[in-house]
């Protein structure tokens, strides 16, 4: 862990002066962000400054011509159940209320959750790969690598993250205002103007300048804020394409093979499975009757490992394929099911007993040992088996896990 010094704060002008005097200085309030990004070292703090001590921050003001005032410090599970903040701004509680977790929102404030910094991998990497966020100039690993997250719009050559506060989606939508105190005085910003475009400095990512503190946020009165929701869904990309009036996007790529790559040879293994099920014809529940597996791992080392990891793979399929299923509210976008009370995974009673074989050999290409992998694939393939098997029983054809009754009947 980086070494860092910590002080408190107890007057917000000497909190402010200290900030901007010390460029090696951060506030710190909630941590839950901050000390994640000092443990990958994606940034180094030699002093941080507990703003949690500063007076009138956390307070949540339900303003009479019916706007709303959030210190900057109110926590994330505060606002969450407020009541004004429920019946004025559903769309704010219902954010919060879907992000993160119920430990974290306790600790985490509003001021932190909107300063929070993307969850990029390669910016939160630890090996400090190229990311010009976290060393600018070294270059953007995501741009061909992992990006299945970032962005589509807005978008630099030097950075494609995306920004990962729910809150500031909806404080976004209401036209809110951050109010910031610096060491000229007060003033206000408007959220849509509060975070920017990567551009060519995607290492600046709100218009804040050292020395300035965010006290809260406000939003304005807003009727049909009443009727506001939040829902984290993805959307289609057809949807996004209307929604920006585009009749399609055209994307640019080439590849060329690295000349270590010459030669080379793939070392894949193999399976083939065989489900065999029995469908109530009344009630529409599914179970597994028998399960068969043959598996090319190249030469097994210990066959007692080696078969443990075959039957844990088959159940692991078997949930997935029949009982494995989180249920979010969809108003709410909260996780209905978030313990094992209602998460179903497989009993004993819901496995047949499963049989492993291994077929394979020595595979000189694969390793001096002769061995490959027996990880996932003895868990991927087996809801197809069993969907198949559902199919041959009762000619339905599902292809969304899990094959609930319903499903079926
Ligand atoms: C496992 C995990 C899952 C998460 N999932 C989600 C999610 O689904 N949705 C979501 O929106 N968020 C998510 N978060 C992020 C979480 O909401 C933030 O970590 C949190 O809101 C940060 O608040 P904090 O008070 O802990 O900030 P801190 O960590 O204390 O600070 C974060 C940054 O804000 C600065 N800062 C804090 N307060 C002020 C202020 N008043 N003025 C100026 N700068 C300030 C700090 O200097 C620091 O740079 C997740 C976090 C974790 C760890
Ligand atoms: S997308 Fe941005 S944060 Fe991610 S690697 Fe590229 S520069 Fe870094």
């Amino acid at each position: 862990m980086h070494p860092f010094a910590l002080s408190r704060a107890h007057d917000v002008s000497a909190a402010i002066a200290a900030h901007a005097q010390d460029p090696e200085l951060a506030f710190i309030a909630g941590g839950t962000d901050l000390l994640g990004l000092i443990k990958d070292r994606a940034t180094l703090p030699a002093l941080l400054l507990d703003i949690n001590g500063l007076p009138d921050m956390a307070r949540i003001d339900a303003r009479p011509e019916g706007g709303l005032r959030i210190g900057a410090l109110a926590r994330m599970s505060d606002v969450a159940v407020h009541p004004e903040v429920r019946n004025r701004f559903p769309v704010i509680a219902e954010a919060l209320l879907c992000s993160a977790s119920g430990q974290l929102r306790n600790m985490a404030s509003i001021g932190g959750n909107i300063m929070q910094r993307t969850r990029c991998a390669y910016f939160r990497d630890e090996d400090d790969l190229p990311c010009n966020k976290r060393r600018p100039g070294s270059g953007c690993a995501a741009r061909h690598g992992l990006n299945r997250n970032h962005a589509i719009f807005g978008w630099s050559d030097g950075c494609v993250a995306t920004n990962p506060s729910d809150l500031a989606v909806a404080l976004a939508a209401l036209d809110a205002q951050v109010i910031v105190r610096g060491a000229s005085g007060e003033r206000s910003i408007a959220f849509a103007e509060f975070h920017r475009l990567p551009g060519t400095t995607p290492e600046t990512e709100t218009v804040l300048k050292r020395g300035d503190l965010i006290v809260a946020i406000e939003v304005p009165p807003r009727p049909e804020g009443r009727a506001s929701h939040y829902l984290n869904l993805g959307v289609t990309y057809a949807e996004l394409l209307a929604r920006n009036g585009l009749p399609h996007l055209i994307g640019d790529g080439s590849y060329d093979p690295v000349p270590e790559a010459e030669g080379a040879k793939a070392i894949f293994s193999f399976s083939a499975v065989y489900a065999e099920v029995r469908v109530d014809p009344e009630l529409g529940l599914v179970r597994l009757q028998r399960f068969v597996g043959a598996y090319d791992a190249g030469r097994i080392i210990n066959p007692k490992t080696a078969r443990s990891q075959a039957i844990g793979g088959i159940i692991w399929g078997v949930g997935q394929a029949l009982l494995e299923q989180s249920e979010t509210d969809p108003a709410l976008g909260r996780f209905l099911n978030r313990n094992y009370s209602g998460y179903l995974v497989p009993s004993n009673a819901d496995i047949p007993d499963p049989d492993a074989h291994f077929v394979g050999d020595f595979d000189a290409e694969a390793s001096p040992l002769g061995a490959k992998g027996l990880g996932e694939l003895t868990a991927v393939s087996v809801a197809p088996a069993i969907a198949n098997a559902v199919y041959h029983a009762t000619g339905k054809r599902v292809r969304d896990l899990p094959i609930t009754v319903e499903k079926v009947m």
